[in-house]
């Protein structure tokens, strides 16, 4: 990182100065200036607290053709700004000799002083404004599944489970449930409203719920709780992994996503004449979802081991559907018990994806199915990893893509999802993909090897 001296262009909004008092009043000396990159990993660029006045001024410039997908070193100048509502301290921090806050950033290319296209959290604003311009605010929430492993001696994780419970267990034999109170504890002290957590299907598995917010500040906090998760299961000794499929043949790990649309405050969702009290504008909403399943795919689950997931028998998606019932669908309506609370839910995300980017991918799928005005299919409410090939045809059911490699081919052909993701982050992240998966293929895994080594 590079600091430059530029001249101060003008004083501190209001929500800067708060954020300056309370950095003193609490007495924080390290600032942790946060952003990520495309691939959804987060970045942090440390500065001294008294640095505060000029990040907010000035901000803190940095060199970009050092993240990943971001500016060739030619013109790898880039600015971070500081968002002041994202101020929050870090509490596992603070039992160490200084304490530290977290702001999260906006990045600012510095030749032309505009937001920075690549920048995840701005492609995300852009699809929201493009909902805005319906009139409509998205709201939305997820449910990220993790594991928590063992390290080994040295400190490295294994994939040795942290406990053997099952489903909702409760102690004793749900012994990481004390880490979970302590991550829970951390992610409320940094301002999180949390739902609920439990026990998930597969050992040592676990589900933090939190409460929805506009689709921007949810995005953050993603990026957040993936860092509070890791930091207290580390105070631990243990190893927190949103790696969606760690171990073969049980469950892996989702993150479903709830959306809904709000319009003048009403949930624009929300219809009780309908037999599933989903309104027409979620309805092509969905249809929209459905409709660019396999594009949104690339972004939502965005890694070679997404699609070890993806296949029937372990509660993840692997048809093009939608059900308010079961959850071998793409997409569920769940139960909702007020007009407010109508919702959709996106059942295929993982928690590896970059959730700006993941988030944006499904704005823009389903603003699109508004404009086009679609009409979503009927639902299905049998199990379809029940259903052979005879019966999907029946019903046009397609499938997901199988692996990567047809994801990003699939996204590359969707004018829509990829052209969502701007100039700059659309081919930089089909890029990094491609070769990720080029990759992939030329190497040997264990189960060939423990296949073929012998047999040949
Ligand atoms: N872990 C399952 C998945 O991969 C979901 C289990 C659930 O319904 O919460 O999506
Ligand atoms: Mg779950």
């Amino acid at each position: 990182m590079t600091e430059k001296n530029v001249a101060t262009d003008g004083g501190l909004t209001e929500k800067e100065q708060a954020v300056i008092d309370e950095i003193e009043e609490e007495g924080i000396d390290f600032l942790r200036l946060q952003f990520t990159d495309i691939l959804g990993v987060v970045k942090n660029v440390s500065v001294p607290a008294r640095q505060a006045e000029k990040a907010f001024t000035d901000g803190i410039y940095f060199d970009g053709s050092s993240i990943e997908g971001f500016v060739r070193i030619q013109e790898s100048d880039m600015r971070l700004k500081p968002d002041p509502d994202t101020f929050a301290v870090l509490p596992w921090r603070q039992k160490e000799e200084s304490s530290s806050a977290r702001l999260i950033c906006d990045i600012i290319n510095t030749s032309t002083g505009e937001p920075f296209e690549g920048d995840p959290r701005y492609v995300l604003q852009q699809a929201i404004d493009r909902a805005e311009e319906h009139g409509y605010d998205v709201n939305v929430a997820p449910e990220p599944e993790f594991f928590l492993f063992k390290q080994d001696e040295d400190g490295y994780a294994t994939t040795d489970f942290a406990d053997q419970g099952g489903y909702f267990d409760l102690a004793p034999k749900d012994l990481a449930s004390d880490v979970r109170r302590d991550i829970i504890f951390a992610l409320e002290d940094m301002g999180f409203e949390i739902e609920a957590s439990h026990h998930e299907v597969a050992e040592g598995q676990y589900e933090i719920n939190f409460e929805y917010d506009d689709a921007l500040t949810t995005a953050d906090n993603v990026a957040t709780f993936r860092t509070v998760v890791r930091a207290v299961a580390a105070q631990h000794d243990l190893h927190a992994t949103f790696m969606p499929k760690p171990v073969p043949r049980i469950n892996g790990s989702g993150m479903h996503t709830h959306m809904s649309l709000f319009e003048d405050g009403e949930n624009a969702f929300h219809d009780s004449s309908d037999e599933f009290d989903l309104s027409d504008t979620a309805h092509s909403f969905l249809a929209g979802i459905l409709d660019h399943a396999p594009a949104i795919c690339a972004v939502t689950d965005p890694t070679v081991n997404s699609y070890k997931r993806l296949v029937p028998g372990y509660e993840a998606p692997v048809y093009v559907a939608w059900s308010d019932r079961n959850r071998s669908a793409l997409i569920r309506k769940p139960a909702a018990r007020i007009p407010a609370a109508s919702r959709i839910e996106a059942r295929f995300p993982d928690p590896s994806c970059n959730p700006y980017l993941a988030f944006a991918a499904l704005l823009n799928a389903g603003i699109d199915g508004i404009e086009r005005d679609l009409d979503a299919p009927d639902p299905i409410r049998e199990n379809i990893y029940e259903f052979d090939e005879e019966k999907r045809e029946e019903y046009g059911i397609e499938t997901l893509p199988t692996n990567l490699g047809e994801a990003i081919e699939a996204l590359e052909n969707d004018e829509v999802i990829y052209s969502g993701l701007g100039e700059h982050a659309g081919p930089k992240f089909v890029e990094a993909k491609k070769a990720e998966f080029k990759d992939y293929l030329v190497d040997v895994s264990q189960w060939e090897l423990d296949e073929y080594l012998e047999k040949f």
